[in-house]
């Protein structure tokens, strides 16, 4: 065992139902109380943490296995009392944002769309090569998200969900975004926006993943 292991090495997982014994490097046993005492605090009350966990239990223990993730952002929404909902949408799946609005609004929930290329602003601005563009030599929009949190703050949403923004992009509009966050499709153009694919098929198909060749 590795001297810095961690969850990722534990086979036990008890932390969840405390039926078998913690592993010796188990980090709930070496927790801080009172710092997990803080924490466990933080989600009583009426508190916004305390709210939003609450709401996302009730979610999960009412529907496990019931809903799909679309029909949970709604029972999310309605549970933390949102009306206005903001979403961060990639041009790529400007489609399956369409879909999704409606979807909202046959729902009784607003809805304010923000394309991730809002503002039209060329990538070369920002110092990226016209040679790093996907279509050279052209107009390129570079994704704006800290424009979309700002828009999406400027509308007052009181919940944000990302339609597959791109890896990174996605870390600066939750930055920035002043609105709680969660994400309906996270983008992976390789496997059908099903980043997970990847590891079910590491064992064969993508195990090259497995072993680099070269620093990605
Ligand atoms: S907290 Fe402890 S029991 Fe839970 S997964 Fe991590 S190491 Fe295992």
């Amino acid at each position: 065992m590795k001297s810095d292991a961690t969850c990722s090495d534990c086979g036990l997982l008890s932390c969840y139902r405390r039926d078998k014994i913690f592993p010796p490097f188990c980090l709930t046993q070496a927790s801080d109380p009172s710092a997990l005492a803080e924490v466990v605090e933080s989600y009583r009350g009426e508190g916004e943490d305390a709210r939003t966990a609450r709401a996302a239990a009730e979610v999960e223990g009412t529907y496990y296995g019931k809903l799909t993730r679309v029909e949970e952002i709604i029972a999310f929404a309605n549970r933390i009392g949102a009306k206005r909902v903001g979403i961060a949408t990639c041009i790529g799946l400007i489609e399956e944002t369409r879909v999704f609005v409606k979807i909202l609004e046959a729902h009784g929930l607003e809805t304010y769309a923000v394309l991730c290329k809002v503002g039209s602003v060329d990538k070369t601005e920002i110092g990226i090569p016209d040679e790093m563009k996907v279509a050279r030599g052209c107009h390129e929009s570079l994704c704006n998200p800290i424009f979309q949190a700002k828009i999406l703050n400027a509308q007052k949403t009181d919940l944000n969900v990302i339609v597959g923004l791109c890896v990174g992009h996605d870390s600066l509009f939750m930055k920035h975004s002043e609105a709680l966050v969660t994400t309906l499709i996270t983008k992976d153009r390789v496997l059908g926006h099903n980043p997970a694919a990847a590891l079910y098929t590491a064992g064969f198909y993508y195990k090259r993943l497995l072993s680099p060749e070269k620093k990605l």
